[in-house]
């Protein structure tokens, strides 16, 4: 008998979990006081960035971003990823040598997906910056996606792998309990 789980909130967390725990055979039931992507996972900036993770993030997010290079392989959306880049802007030049100490950081890590650039990159980049910022740090392939459109891909990829989404549901308590044979 597949053994049951329930997940409380139907957010990206919630989907991502509900997914993985249907391709491994359990029961998922997800519930959702409101519904899926309601709330912070529905309605953020959409970024996917490994630009200034903290050093312990980085292999993290290096290894997210591998895998949205093929989102849809996955939940079979793009989920509206785009990889325009990203890039932190320098308004003045302590802020670039607080840039270029970050990029020496990251690069004497091992990590080599942050690249400083001087102001003429950054205006042919950014042609309406203000003209006093002095450079940034780029990280190519970085960018956005949709995020309503990839909690609901997550969600659906979820639902065909047998998940169950119960939606308009607070759960307001847990009472363990001696399950027999657990
Ligand atoms: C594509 C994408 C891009 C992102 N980009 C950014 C970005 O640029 N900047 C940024 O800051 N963040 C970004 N984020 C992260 C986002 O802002 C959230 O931090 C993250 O998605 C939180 O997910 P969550 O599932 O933990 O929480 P939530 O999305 O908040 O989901 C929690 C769910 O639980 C439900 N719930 C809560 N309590 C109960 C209860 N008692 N009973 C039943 N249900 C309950 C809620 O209704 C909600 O739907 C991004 C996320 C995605 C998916």
């Amino acid at each position: 008998m597949a053994r049951r789980v329930v997940v409380v909130g139907a957010g990206f967390h919630g989907c991502s979990a509900a997914l993985r725990l249907s391709n491994q055979g359990y029961e998922v039931t997800v519930i959702d006081k409101a519904y899926a992507g309601r709330h912070a996972s529905g309605v953020n900036a959409g970024g996917v960035r490994r630009l200034g993770r903290h050093p312990a993030e980085i292999p993290l997010a290096i290894a997210a971003w591998e895998r949205w290079q093929d989102m849809t392989s996955i939940v079979g959306d793009d989920c509206g990823f785009r990889p325009v880049g990203q890039i932190k802007v320098a308004e003045n030049d302590n802020d670039m040598a607080i840039l270029n100490e970050r990029e020496r950081q990251v690069q004497n890590l091992g990590f080599h997906h942050e690249k400083l650039i001087n102001r003429d990159e950054l205006r042919k980049r950014l042609p309406a910056l203000a003209g006093h910022c002095p450079g940034g740090l780029a990280c190519d392939g970085d960018g956005f996606a949709n995020p309503y459109r990839t909690v609901t891909a997550w969600r659906r990829e979820a639902e065909r792998q047998g998940a169950c989404f119960r939606e308009g549901i607070e759960i307001t308590g847990i009472e363990p309990k001696e399950m027999a044979g657990a």
